[in-house]
C-alpha cells in the first residue's frame, strides 16, 4: 500500500528495522548471528531469504538516530495537516520500549520537535495530549485521574477505580481522522516539558498498577497521541491534525499460560492478528479492492486512518539477532516486509 506516485518520499508507510545490542555478548558470539545486515542498502538477509526495508538500524545506532531517521519525517507531515502514527513492533525484549520511550526515545524526541515546529510554523496553534492503553480488548485511560495535572495527587483507592474504566471508540470506525474515545481524558499542553512530565507519571502509575497483577507492559498496547489544533481561519472550521504513537504488546505467542495470562495472551494475539490480517489484505487489495477487517479488533479500529487512510506511518520492527531469537526475528521481518 504504497502512494501512487513512484517517488519514495510520498510512500505513506515507510519500515525501520532495528536490532538491538547482545549486551555482554563476546565478540565471538555476537559474529555468529544468521542475519547480515547491509545498512546502505536497508536490507536484512540469511543467505537465502531477503527483507528489504527503509531504513536499517544496528547495535551501534542509538535512540538519537533511529528518533531523526523516523521521527522528522512524520512530525514534518503532523506539522503539514496530516496525521501521522509511529509504532514498533517485536516479540518481547526486542527494544519496542526502550525504542518508543518519553524518556530518550522517540516520543520525547516527537513532543521536542512537536513544539518546536509549532512555535515556529503555527504559532495560533496549541498542542493536547492524551495517553491510552489497550488491555483485554478494552481502553484503559492512562490519565483517567490527572483531574488537575498541576499536582493534586488524589485518593490512591479513588484513582485505581476510575483507571479501571473502560472507554469505547466512538461511532462506527475512525476513517477519516484520528478516533474520538469517549471519556478520554485530553490535556491542552504549553511545554514539551510539561508534556513529558504528564507522560512519565502516566508512566509511573502504570507500573505501580503493574504490581498487583504482574507485569502487563509486554500484555498491552500503549498509546500516545498529541494533536496540534490550528485556530479556524475567517469563515472556515477550525483544523486538527495528531500524531499517534503506540508501543505494541509483544509479537510472540505466548506459551503456557493460566487464567488470567490465558485472556491476555489470547487478545494479545487475536488483536496482533488482526494487525497482519489488515496488512495483508492492504497489500491484497492494491491489486483488487478487497473487504478489509478493520473491526476485528479494537487495535486495528484505531490504527484503521494510520494503516489505510490518508496517515503517513513509520513502522520500526524491533529485533534481536540471538540465535535462540531466530524464528521469532523472521516472524517479524516478515512482517515489516509485507507493510511496506
Ligand atoms: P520490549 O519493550 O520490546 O519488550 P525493551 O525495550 O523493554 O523491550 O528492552 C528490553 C531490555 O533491553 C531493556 O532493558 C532495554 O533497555 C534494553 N534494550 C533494548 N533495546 C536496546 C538498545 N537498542 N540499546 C540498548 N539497550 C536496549
Ligand atoms: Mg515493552
Amino acid at each position: 500500500f504504497v502512494d501512487d506516485e513512484d517517488n519514495e518520499d510520498a510512500a505513506r508507510i515507510h519500515v525501520a528495522a532495528r536490532f538491538r545490542p547482545r549486551l555482554g555478548k563476546s565478540f565471538a558470539e555476537k559474529a555468529q548471528s544468521r542475519w547480515r545486515r547491509e545498512q546502505s542498502l536497508s536490507l536484512i538477509h540469511d543467505g537465502q531469504r531477503r527483507f528489504l526495508f527503509d531504513h536499517v538500524f544496528g547495535s551501534t545506532h542509538c535512540n538519537a538516530e533511529v528518533s531523526s531517521k523516523v521521527g522528522v519525517r512524520i512530525v514534518e507531515k503532523v506539522l503539514d495537516g496530516y496525521n501521522g502514527t509511529i509504532f514498533a513492533y517485536g516479540q518481547s525484549g526486542s527494544g519496542k520500549t526502550h525504542t518508543m520511550s518519553a524518556s530518550g526515545g522517540l516520543v520525547e524526541f516527537c513532543v521536542m520537535a512537536l513544539f518546536s515546529g509549532v512555535a515556529r510554523l503555527k504559532a495560533a496553534s496549541h498542542i493536547c495530549v492524551s495517553s491510552w492503553e489497550v488491555h483485554n480488548e478494552r481502553i484503559i485511560d492512562l490519565f483517567a485521574d490527572e483531574s488537575s495535572h498541576e499536582g493534586d495527587e488524589g485518593d490512591e483507592d479513588l484513582r485505581g477505580a476510575t483507571r479501571d474504566q473502560t472507554l469505547r471508540i466512538r461511532g462506527d470506525d475512525c476513517i477519516k481522522g484520528s478516533p474520538t474515545i469517549e471519556g478520554l481524558q485530553e490535556f491542552q499542553v504549553h511545554s514539551s516539558r510539561e508534556t513529558l512530565g504528564l507522560l512519565a507519571s502516566a508512566d509511573a502509575r502504570r507500573h505501580w498498577r503493574e504490581t498487583s497483577s504482574g507485569p502487563r507492559s509486554s500484555r498491552s498496547h500503549t498509546f500516545v497521541r498529541l494533536s496540534v489544533h490550528e485556530p479556524a481561519p475567517e469563515g472556515g472550521a477550525p483544523s486538527a491534525s495528531s500524531l499517534l504513537l503506540v508501543d505494541l504488546a509483544a509479537s510472540e505467542r505466548s506459551g503456557q499460560a493460566e487464567g488470567e495470562a490465558l485472556l491476555e495472551g489470547s487478545h494479545m494475539n487475536r488483536s496482533l492478528l488482526a494487525l497482519r490480517e489488515v496488512v495483508s489484505s492492504l497489500t491484497a487489495s492494491q491489486l483488487q479492492q478487497q473487504y478489509v477487517p478493520y473491526r476485528n479488533s479494537l487495535l486495528t479500529r484505531i490504527l484503521r486512518q494510520s494503516l489505510g487512510g490518508n496517515a503517513f506511518t513509520s513502522i520500526i520492527c524491533t529485533a534481536s539477532d540471538a540465535a535462540e531469537d531466530d524464528l521469532e526475528t523472521e516472524t517479524t521481518l516478515v512482517f515489516g516486509s509485507l507493510c511496506r
